[in-house]
């Protein structure tokens, strides 16, 4: 069990998670309204791979490479990557209620929802940028944690983070 507490003020934000180990997975997604929620309410997974802004180009543009989980995001014609933070930490968004919206609109683009494309979209209280929610009607609905803007209770986690980055290193 973990909890996620702000980096800056050092409120908790979540109530006790259980680890969901293993690979992230994400459910069947019809495509219409709100998605659905990638991690059960009171757990929290480890996303090994980079997620959300900065991007980057892609190497591949043959081959509509995603810059967000489900999600395509093109620049100047260009398909980019992302080159956010690895091992951000995934939460069900109901998991946190104590954050607020981003005070800048332009941070909440989205349709029916934030798509998290435009960096962190997620304050603390103290108004620190520590997560950001993907919600929108064309992708997963998944609150991720930036690793470097929370701590958490559980010295656990930063191990379980480097164990999942080393596999997923040795995959590619
Ligand atoms: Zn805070």
């Amino acid at each position: 069990m973990a909890t996620f507490s702000c980096g800056a003020c050092g409120m908790v934000l979540t109530p006790d998670l259980t680890h969901a180990p293993g690979e992230l997975t994400r459910p069947e997604y019809a495509g219409r309204g709100p998605g659905p929620a990638t991690i059960r309410r009171g757990f929290f997974a480890i996303d090994p791979e980079p997620f959300g802004a900065p991007f980057v180009p892609a190497d591949d543009q043959d081959d509509c490479p995603h810059a967000m989980p489900g999600l395509a995001k093109i620049v100047d014609g260009v398909f980019v990557l992302s080159a956010g933070p690895r091992n951000t930490i995934v939460v069900h968004p109901d998991d946190a209620h104590s954050l607020r919206p981003h005070p800048e609109d332009s941070r909440l683009t989205g349709c029916c929802g934030p798509n998290g494309t435009e960096g962190p979209n997620l304050v603390c209280p103290c108004g620190a940028e520590v997560a950001t929610l993907m919600a929108d009607c064309y992708g997963p609905r998944e609150l991720h944690f930036d690793p470097y803007r929370v701590s958490s209770s559980e010295d656990e986690v930063p191990a379980a983070n480097r164990t999942l980055t080393g596999r997923q290193q040795q995959k590619v």
